[in-house]
């Protein structure tokens, strides 16, 4: 049952005067549940809780914090249908893609759940001591990743549950022994009602300690920001627009102790086609490309907005075919009022440009509470001349580049911002301007693909879902996949430490019988 109030470790809490409220997303109507928004005060409580939380956490064995993982992920298939209903309603998705992302959501707990038993992850290297080395002995050096302390979680609006509430940033987060204080995302409160409950429901059942989880609710930016300012949070995720993450990063920089945002602000994501595959496969590529511009209503960090191609009658073929692809899609439930206002107004502002031809016929007309995809061309020069082309459009619409040559469209790789995912359709592997791009774009993104669409994220060890600025605020790192932990955590050399006070993992008998590097060598021998 939804409650609408602040999760306050296991403390439930309404102190403010004020509500606010869900919506169903398809018509704008609003839902009946009043959810309270956390005051200053409820936001103090969670962060001092989260604090006290830390110490006791972060030194539970790896198994107690796997099995609270599993437990989240129990109690979020126990849901069932009020779970799947409900973030259906608050996102207009449909009811295959939101089950999908539920095993999604799960899976990644459980994922990370056997990642931390196998524990290999924290990187455990010990140079033992050589007390007979000429001329200095050296003395014993360990080190270890360590969780970081409190996190905050900026849950994304177009993936209600597997970026949101438990998704990959709070399944990381808890996994390296951070307490996590979630930030609901105001498109869909219900949805994160009912999964802090099951987060908090996992976390008595395996006896975590008071305020390793909290979630809070706002109403405008103010519990955001301070959660950021906050001098207990130690680490923050985000993901969403460009101008969120980025103004949050700032903020966290002026703090006294300023902390890392992890902002995964979304890309273009460019999809270059050369000439070979396009006289293949036109009709499939646009087949291909249709469907991933439109999967998820185009509301995807990955969606395809960039196609670059070299000018011909096969590329001709092509754009008319992708039009016409894209035309015979249904008009579709976009997030929130917000994300289709900006949509509409983004596609109706190229469609006033020169240099910009809009395909299809009914494309860009107005519907109420759906939109309808749409795809443009512009000339690969006019694409260079015109910076702001390269901005995304959130949402199902892809801008065409028509070069002239290799040479055009090398030149547009070179001038690309960093991108979560740079994709490359060919048919021969060893052209020299396949060479040339993949090398390019290995530069700009974080993600290169060959001959498919860059909607699908797996959750895997080698998965990298990130990139260069702007694509997000640091690119070191990812957000999907196992090295997503990797952001929460920090190394810490010990220096002739005693074995008793050493963690687990650097102690000489290997208790916890994980890889380690031992002067250099990996091995799971005790030393
Ligand atoms: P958003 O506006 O960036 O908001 C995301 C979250 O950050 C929300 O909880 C928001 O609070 C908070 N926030 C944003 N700016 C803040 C600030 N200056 N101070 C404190 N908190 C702040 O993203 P959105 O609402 O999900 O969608 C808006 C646009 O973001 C879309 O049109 C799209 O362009 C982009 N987007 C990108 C991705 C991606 O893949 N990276 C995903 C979704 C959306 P409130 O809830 O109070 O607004």
């Amino acid at each position: 049952m939804i409650k609408g109030t602040n999760k306050i470790g296991y403390q439930e809490s309404a102190q403010h005067a004020q509500a606010t409220y869900a919506f169903v997303a398809a018509t704008l109507e609003s839902l009946p549940e009043a959810f309270h928004p956390a005051t200053g005060e409820e936001v103090d409580q969670a962060a001092q809780k989260a604090a006290k939380a830390f110490p006791i956490y972060r030194a539970l064995a790896p198994r107690q914090r796997s099995e609270f993982l599993r437990a989240i992920a129990d109690e979020i298939e126990a849901l069932g249908s009020e779970l799947i209903e409900r973030v259906m309603v608050e996102s207009g998705l449909p009811e295959g893609r939101v089950t999908g992302e539920r095993g999604r959501t799960t899976g990644q707990l459980r994922l990370f759940a056997d990642f931390i038993e196998e524990g290999s992850w924290v990187e455990a290297i010990i140079d033992p001591a050589m007390p007979d080395r000429k001329p200095l002995p050296r003395v014993d050096i360990r080190q270890m990743l360590q969780p970081v302390g409190p996190v905050v979680v900026f849950t994304a609006s177009n993936f209600p549950l597997a970026f949101s509430t438990a998704g990959g940033d709070t399944a990381s987060a808890l996994a390296a022994g951070n307490p996590v204080i979630v930030k609901a995302h105001e498109s869909h409160l219900g949805t994160n009602d009912l999964i802090a409950q099951a987060i908090l429901h996992a976390a008595q059942k395996t006896n975590m300690p008071d305020g390793v989880f909290s979630s809070l609710n706002s109403l405008g930016y103010e519990v955001g920001s301070q959660l950021v300012m906050h001098d207990s949070v130690a680490s923050v995720a985000f993901t969403g627009s460009q101008r969120g993450g980025k103004a949050l990063f700032d903020l966290a920089q002026k703090r006294q102790r300023p902390i890392p945002v992890f902002a995964e602000m979304g890309s273009v994501n460019p999809v270059f086609i050369l000439p070979e595959a396009m006289l293949v496969r036109a009709e499939a590529l646009a087949q291909q490309l249709a469907a991933s511009i439109t999967l998820g209503v185009g509301q995807f960090c990955t969606n395809p907005g960039l196609i670059v191609t070299i000018d011909g009658p096969e590329t001709r073929q092509f754009s008319q075919e992708l039009a016409k692809a894209i035309e015979a899609t249904q008009a579709g439930t976009m997030l929130n009022q917000g994300i289709r206002t900006n949509f509409e107004e983004r596609v109706q502002h190229l469609s006033t440009l020169d240099p910009v031809s809009m395909l299809g016929s009914r494309l860009n007309e107005k519907l109420p509470h759906t939109v309808k995809a749409t795809v443009a061309t512009v000339s690969g020069a006019d694409f260079m001349e015109h910076p702001h082309l390269r901005e995304e459009v959130f949402g199902p619409f892809s801008l065409i580049i028509i070069c002239a040559d290799r040479q055009e469209m090398e030149n547009i790789a070179n001038n690309l911002e960093g991108q979560l995912t740079a994709t490359l359709m060919t048919e021969n592997h060893d052209d020299d301007v396949v060479r040339t791009l993949f090398d390019i774009l290995s530069q700009k993104a974080g993600r290169v693909l060959f001959d498919g669409v860059p909607t699908g994220v797996e959750v895997c060890h080698a998965m990298h879902h990130g990139g260069p600025y702007p694509a997000t605020t640091d690119e070191r790192f990812t957000s999907v996949g196992t090295k997503a932990i990797l952001r929460f955590v920090r190394p810490v050399a010990y220096q002739n430490a005693p074995q008793n006070l050493l963690p687990d993992a650097l102690k000489n008998e290997n208790p916890l019988g994980i890889w380690r590097k031992i002067n250099g060598q990996l091995t799971k021998d005790p030393l």
